[in-house]
Parts: structure tokens; C-alpha cells; sequence
């Protein structure tokens, strides 16, 4: 029997393997399905977590932190989960090879994904021009001009957020209308740094060993294409969470989820169901930052230690 499991090892699930062990759980069990590290490993560069001064790559980042919860007991399991769910008081956590594992508690922290528009030259540029974060990558184009693609609310409000260190920002949106907060449209329309493409797709985003230079544009109602000389590109068409297996045999899911599947939280990390926490970009109004994610790990471990203590 596992005192606490945690499923996911990004920077969400490491805190709260840390803060569990080092809060004296004595079988705290991490399920990762690849090498833990997260997300943030797939990234060239980061500069925003709060005491790292040097700009490092994200797998030279996370390398530590996996490190650091091992000495203090955190075991690994290399195992990729595919469903949660609990029997009485026992949490049961099958694994794609058919094992099934008991814990006491559990920590959700499988994290989330951006989600690819399929344009020609998207992949061979991702990280290198192409990003979907502007909090994180924003400050790489300061006074540059850069392009913005997608028109729901995540869109605008991250080209508002772009204007205040980039010189110019393109929002290109397929229609002539945007899906967001009446608030935020008139926002983007009166901000006199954003110029709005519409209604436009972006065909192909060009460029070099240095990254990217140039994204080919297309009016779709005149068929007209033009070329916008821009060092960087943010796409935002949606993001999946990886909540999926949370999903039951009957249908139903094992905890209370929002429309977009992200995990409903209080502010203790605590779901709907008792002795499930969840914490990360995998839960509700998640800011999807790494400081953020490492939070809320260390907030669901240390209430998972209170409820294994109310338990005994
Ligand atoms: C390219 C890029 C650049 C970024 N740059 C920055 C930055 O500069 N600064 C910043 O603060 N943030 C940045 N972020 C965001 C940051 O990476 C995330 O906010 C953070 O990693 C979220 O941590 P998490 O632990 O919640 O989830 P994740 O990092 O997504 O970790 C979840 C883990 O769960 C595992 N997992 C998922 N499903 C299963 C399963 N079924 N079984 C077992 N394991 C599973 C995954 O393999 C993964 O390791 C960036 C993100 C990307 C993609």
C-alpha cells in the first residue's frame, strides 16, 4: 500500500514528492511515464523562476529537482498511468501494462499540453521562434515585432500582454470576429501596438539556423499572401490538459472538472473527491508557469500529509 502516489513528475509533482518525503510520508510513490523534468525540459531557454539568475535550458534546470526529492526518499516509478480511481477509502491506479497500484492519497499533477496548429515550418521552428507562452518568451522579442496567431480570449488577452515590451504585435485570426470577453476585444482594438489580421490564416513560418524570420500570411476571402518580417511567432488554438485518466468506465469522471477538463481546486489544492489533490497547470485558472506549478505541488503535499494524519 502507497501512502501517497503522485502521477506526473514536472516541476508540480517533484515540489509535492519533496515537500511529502521531506514532511516525513514514508511511501510516496512518483509515476512518471518518461524521465520527470515536465514541459519545461522541451524548452532552450528560461529566465523567470525566482532565484535562478543564469539562463538555462530547461532540462539543465529540472535536473535538481529530481535529485533533491530522491535523497529525501522519493521513489520512481517509470510507468505511464491510464486510469484513477478509488474503491472505498483506496485510490486503484492502473498503468498501461495492466498493473494496478493502492494508495492512500494522491497528488494529480499530470500537467497539460499546448495544442499545434499544423502549420508547414510550426515543428521545425517550436522553441525557436515559436512559442505559445508569452510570460515566458515575451521578453526574447523586446522592441521586435512579433505575430500573435489565434482569436479566442487567451489570444488577445497574450497580445495585450505582448504590447508592453514588443514594438508591434499581429494578431492574425481566421475570422473577421474574435471569441473572448467583450472587455478584452475592446482592449486589443484600442490598443494602437496591435495591428489585427483578418481574416487570415498563416500558411508557412519561415526561416533559418537562427530561428525564425518571416511568417507567409493568407487573406482567406481574397487568396492574397503576404510576408511578415517577424523573429517570432506565439500560437494560441488551445490547450489539452492531460485529464483523461480520470475518466471512469462508466463515462463519468473521477473528480469535479470545468468545461475544458481542468481539475476543480480550492485554494488547498483539494478536489471534489476526499484524499485526491491536484496541482499544476492540470487544475483550474492554472497561470501555467513553472513557479506556479512547484506552488501548488508543495500546497497539495502538505495537505495531503494533513489528511493522511486525520486518516490514521
Ligand atoms: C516550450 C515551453 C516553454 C515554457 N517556458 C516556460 C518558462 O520560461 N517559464 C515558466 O515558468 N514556464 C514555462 N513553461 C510552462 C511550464 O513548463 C509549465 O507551466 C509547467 O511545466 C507545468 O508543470 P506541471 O508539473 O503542472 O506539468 P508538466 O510540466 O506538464 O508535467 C506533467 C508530467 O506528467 C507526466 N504525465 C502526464 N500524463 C501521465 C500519465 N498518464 N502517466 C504518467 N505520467 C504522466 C508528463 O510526462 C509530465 O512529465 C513553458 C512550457 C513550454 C511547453
Amino acid at each position: 500500500m502507497i501512502d501517497l502516489a503522485i502521477i506526473g513528475g514536472g516541476p508540480a509533482g517533484l515540489s509535492a514528492g519533496l515537500y511529502a518525503t521531506r514532511g516525513g510520508i514514508k511511501n510516496v510513490v512518483l509515476f512518471e511515464k518518461g524521465m520527470p523534468g515536465g514541459q519545461i525540459t522541451g524548452s532552450s531557454e528560461i529566465e523567470n523562476y525566482p532565484g535562478v539568475k543564469e539562463v538555462i535550458s530547461g532540462l539543465e534546470f529540472m535536473e535538481p529537482w529530481q535529485e533533491q526529492c530522491f535523497r529525501f526518499g522519493l521513489q520512481h516509478e517509470m510507468s505511464e498511468i491510464s486510469r484513477i480511481s478509488k474503491s472505498g477509502e483506496i485510490f486503484e491506479i492502473l498503468d498501461t501494462s495492466g498493473k494496478v497500484s493502492q494508495a492512500k492519497a494522491v497528488i494529480f499533477a499530470t500537467g497539460g499540453r499546448p495544442k499545434r496548429a499544423g502549420i508547414k515550418g510550426e515543428s521545425e521552428f517550436w522553441g525557436r521562434g515559436v512559442s505559445t507562452c508569452a510570460t515566458c518568451d515575451g521578453f526574447f522579442y523586446k522592441d521586435k515585432e512579433v505575430a500573435v496567431l489565434g482569436g479566442g480570449d487567451t489570444a488577445l488577452e497574450e497580445a495585450v500582454y505582448l504590447t508592453r515590451m514588443c514594438k508591434k504585435v499581429y494578431l492574425i485570426h481566421r475570422r473577421d470576429g474574435f471569441r473572448a470577453a467583450p472587455t478584452t476585444i475592446e482592449h486589443v482594438k484600442n490598443n494602437p501596438k496591435i495591428q489585427i489580421v483578418t481574416p487570415s490564416i498563416v500558411e508557412e513560418i519561415r526561416g533559418d539556423s537562427s530561428g525564425v524570420s518571416s511568417v507567409v500570411i493568407k487573406n482567406i476571402q481574397s487568396g492574397e499572401l503576404r510576408e511578415l518580417a517577424v523573429p517570432g511567432i506565439f500560437i494560441f488554438v488551445g490547450y489539452d490538459v492531460n485529464t483523461q485518466i480520470l475518466t471512469q468506465e462508466d463515462g463519468s469522471m473521477l473528480c469535479e472538472c470545468d468545461e475544458y477538463k481542468s481539475v476543480k481546486v480550492d485554494l488547498s489544492m483539494r478536489t471534489s473527491v476526499s484524499g485526491l489533490f491536484a496541482a499544476g497547470d492540470v487544475r483550474i485558472q492554472a497561470p501555467k508557469q513553472v513557479v506556479c506549478a512547484a506552488g501548488d505541488g508543495a500546497t497539495a503535499a502538505l495537505q495531503a500529509i494533513s489528511y493522511l494524519e486525520q486518516a490514521k
